[in-house]
């Protein structure tokens, strides 16, 4: 029986300021975290910029997930969103212009102005910033404020970016469009599957100096700086690089699945109902009852995250394996993923629209963690995202594998090569492959998948019940945060 704890945080709790990149996947882990503090008896100020807090607050579940919560509280910055972005190298350059430019002296601004120092929840007593804002390092040590790292990555993806300097010294980038499939030997705990088309997107650039690749590299050094690091992963999964991380990094904490932790603690804490995500799309929760509908773990799940963008062609070949792989899917296209949007409706073939309207369903948004705990839902057609892939690890959900930037490159190996968990369809995206990976992963490999689905997501669980390791983790957090209060 859950014991129903007060809301309101106790006089002279801890007030810790949380503040993300403005993007879905990575608001939506530190909100996780936000609500886990605020069960905890914490106040949270959780900073979004302008434009994503008004979409996020467009939503009433988000008002009321977050409103029961008397110690939360939003504040905005100014966000400097461009009007078109049609590219992943302009979605990039794009944020590391808003975040130089706008989101940074914004920043500053809200710390030092009086807009915090009145608030009746008394001073910020320590900051929890987004691993690539290192200027919040600055800004918190200014002012006398600890300030704690969180990688909303994979580790294995920050341990890459820790090594980019050997990457270069050692001539294993920049590479060519020749060598994709070459081994690249100067990451430690890699040497035996990491390949060049493994590597973090930014790395596929003729560049070594480029501003990307000089963003990530700048930033995880800088991030050093940090009085402690928290990172959304499981020992159980990533333990050789975390013991790396763990020479430069002592205070790292890694306290995931996040979304597994939050719902054990909401359980033993309260008796709140469970919420969804904070999105900052409208989901559309007519696929449950699709779901409702469908026989026991026939259905493939397709999402590629809130970023991913694909051509015309691209969807049409995914379009087509999904039908000719003969299963039933539920297809998230998000309306603004894709890239060219004339002319679309006459060039969809009839007998894509039968089979749709027949085994499939598509919507604009999913309430995701719902859909891949439904029984119904026997995979996960994926971008990789790190979110995604630990939510479909929960769930125990295999998946296969369509990276398209960041870390997903590697995430989708180490899903296919280490944890044994997926099949990895990277750069490779035609109908014929799309149709024989689903078979894969619905039957032909489906046995030895599930094998090691079942034994990942009990790991995961065992990491976040009381006194696996990510409970210990987060019960040591809380103790670093009160103890800088
Ligand atoms: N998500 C969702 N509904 C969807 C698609 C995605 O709720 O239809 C959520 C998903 O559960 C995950 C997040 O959006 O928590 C996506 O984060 P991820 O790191 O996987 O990818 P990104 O969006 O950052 O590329």
């Amino acid at each position: 029986m859950a014991e129903t704890k007060s809301l309101i945080p106790p006089a002279a709790a801890p007030h810790v300021l949380i503040f993300p990149i403005p993007a879905q996947g990575h608001i939506n882990s530190m909100l996780k975290l936000a609500e886990l503090l605020c069960l905890s008896g914490i106040n949270v100020t959780f900073v979004n910029t302008q434009q994503n807090h008004s979409r996020l607050l467009s939503f009433a579940d988000v008002q009321s997930r977050f409103g029961q919560f008397p110690g939360f509280c939003f504040e905005t910055i100014p966000d400097g969103v461009s009007a078109s972005i049609s590219s992943p190298e302009d979605l990039l350059t794009d944020l590391f212009d808003r975040l130089k430019n706008v989101i940074k002296p914004g920043f500053r601004e809200l710390l030092t102005s009086n807009r915090l120092n009145s608030d009746a929840r008394g001073p910020v007593s320590c900051i929890i910033a987004d691993g690539v804002l290192g200027f919040a390092i600055d800004v918190a040590e200014d002012l006398g404020i600890p300030c704690i790292s969180f990688r909303t990555i994979s580790a294995c993806c920050v341990w890459i970016f820790f090594c980019t300097q050997k990457l270069v010294e050692n001539g294993d980038i920049p590479f060519k469009d020749e060598d994709m499939d070459r081994l690249i030997t100067s990451v430690p705990e890699m040497e035996s599957f990491l390949r060049c088309r493994d590597l973090p997107s930014l790395y596929r650039t003729k560049d070594v100096s480029s501003p990307s690749l000089d963003f990530v590299n700048t930033e995880t050094l800088y991030s050093g700086r940090a009085a402690a690091h928290l990172i959304n992963t499981f020992d159980d999964i990533e333990a050789p690089i975390l013991s790396q991380l763990r020479s430069y990094w002592p205070y790292l904490y890694t306290i995931g699945p996040l979304n597994a932790l939050l719902d054990n603690l909401r359980s033993r804490t309260s008796s709140l109902p469970v919420s969804s995500n904070a999105s900052l799309y409208a989901e559309d929760r007519s696929c449950m009852s699709w779901l409702d509908r469908q026989p026991e773990k026939s259905v493939v799940y397709v999402s590629f995250g809130s970023i991913a963008m694909v051509s015309r062609e691209q969807w049409f070949e995914i379009w087509y394996g999904l039908v000719n792989s003969s299963y039933r899917f539920l297809w998230v296209r998000r309306p603004d993923s894709l890239i060219t949007k004339d002319d679309e409706e006459s060039h969809i073939q009839a007998e894509l629209v039968d089979a749709t309207k027949e085994r499939g369903y598509t919507v604009d948004w999913a309430p995701q963690e719902e859909v891949l705990n439904h029984p119904a839902v026997g995979g996960f057609f994926t971008h990789s995202g790190w979110n995604s892939t630990l939510e479909s690890m929960v769930a125990g959900v295999p998946m296969v594998c369509w990276p398209y930037l960041g870390d997903q490159q590697i995430n989708s190996r180490y899903v296919s090569e280490v944890w044994k968990i997926g099949l990895d369809m990277k750069d490779n995206c035609n109908r014929v492959t799309v149709e024989n990976l689903i078979r894969d992963m619905m039957n032909d490999k489906r046995e030895e998948l599930m094998q090691s689905t079942g034994k990942i997501a009990k790991m995961a669980r065992k990491s976040v019940s009381p006194d696996g390791s990510s409970d210990r983790n987060y019960e040591a957090l809380l103790e670093f945060i009160r103890k800088s209060c």
